[in-house]
């Protein structure tokens, strides 16, 4: 039987998290899951996903633009100036 290394909860089941803290009871489990999610984060459905879920639209957007990096700031600069040439060299 696994018992929680968190919350000392005994788990009857061969569950890999602990039904009362959520805690992972192998260490690798927790990395997989920790990569995983991770990962989900660093994409842009993932990102998108994390604004929606927060509710507060604003404030969450605001959060991810301070995570950005300065590189990925400056990309998103580069493409809109590059959309703002496009849009007025047809105009
Ligand atoms: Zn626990």
């Amino acid at each position: 039987m696994p018992i929680c290394s968190k919350c000392g909860f005994a788990n009857a089941k061969t569950e890999m998290r602990c039904p009362e803290c959520g805690s992972f009871y192998s260490k690798a489990v927790e990395l997989i899951d920790q990569a995983a999610a991770e990962e989900a984060a660093q994409t842009f459905g993932g990102r998108c996903r994390r604004i929606l879920v927060s509710g507060q639209i604003r404030q969450a957007l605001l959060a991810e633009w301070q995570a950005l990096s300065g590189r990925a700031k400056f990309s998103l600069f580069v493409i809109f100036v590059f959309v703002f040439a496009l849009v007025a060299s047809v105009l």
